[in-house]
């Protein structure tokens, strides 16, 4: 059974895809950073491994694979689903909050994918899925930074998937719109409600809307540098 290892997956999307994919069968590695407890259950109660790191920092990200590679002796599968957003002005944005957004949305990414490919490369055989954003394809205001983190991401995974598809690794992204989690909770009911008359299902999107997704790439085979928009139509 495949081997898939989830950034971030202690809350929101991330968690649900890990409770989807362990229940579909596979050997599911859950990181986390400072949702300790949350993790906990994971393992508790769905028999998840669960490994902490900050995956913007190398030498935390080379021990998580590491420690993948010892215990799984492979990692077909990586999800980089860790992530930040922010909501500011684009003149309010300090250099911090710039540094920290491009650090955790996208220096993250290069880091754990540049880490677990050297073992994908040497099985010829790998599959890696970024959880990009709707506003990585076409910009959101007050969020700039977040936006241009994850157009980054999206450049990324095109040229990754065009440099490893030679070693059998397939590289895409999945972008979500506005899907129902702890990320969203700053926004206001009255907020949300307007967000839904902009989307032509006029609903919000569920985690599972995700996961379906994931599970659909992690099968597929000839599905290589694509940007997947699961948005219930807000961007078309
Ligand atoms: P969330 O509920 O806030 O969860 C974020 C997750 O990222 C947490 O598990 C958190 O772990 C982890 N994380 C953050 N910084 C980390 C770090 N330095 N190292 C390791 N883990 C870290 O957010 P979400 O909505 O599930 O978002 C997941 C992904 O989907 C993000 O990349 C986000 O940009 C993207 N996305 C979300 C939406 C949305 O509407 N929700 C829309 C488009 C894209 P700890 O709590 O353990 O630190």
């Amino acid at each position: 059974m495949k081997t898939v290892l989830i950034t971030g997956a202690s809350r929101g999307i991330g968690r649900n895809i890990a409770i989807g994919l362990k229940n579909k069968g596979y050997t599911v590695i859950a990181n986390y950073n400072k949702s300790e407890k949350q993790a906990l259950e994971l393992k508790e109660q769905y028999n998840i491994d669960i490994y902490k790191c900050d995956v913007t920092n190398r030498d935390e990200v080379k021990s998580m694979i590491q420690y993948c590679l010892d215990k799984y002796e492979k990692i077909d599968v990586l999800v980089n689903n860790a992530g930040i957003s922010q909501i500011k002005l684009f003149t309010e944005i300090s250099d911090e909050d710039w540094n920290n957004m491009i650090k955790t949305n996208l220096t993250s990414v290069f880091l754990t994918s540049q880490e677990a490919v050297k073992n994908m490369i040497h099985n010829k055989n790998g599959c890696i899925i970024n959880i990009s954003s709707m506003w990585g394809e076409v910009g959101a205001s007050c969020e700039t930074h977040y936006s241009a983190a994850k157009s980054g991401l999206n450049g990324l995974t095109k040229a990754m998937a065009k440099e490893l598809g030679l070693s059998n690794i397939r590289v895409n992204a999945i972008a979500p719109g506005v899907i129902d989690t702890d990320m969203n909770k700053v926004l206001s009911t009255e907020t949300i409600n307007e967000l839904k008359q902009e989307i032509p299902l006029n609903k919000i999107g569920k985690t599972e809307d995700i996961c379906k997704c994931v599970e659909w790439l992690i099968e597929d085979n000839y599905t290589t540098g694509q940007i997947i928009s699961i948005n219930g139509g807000m961007v078309i």
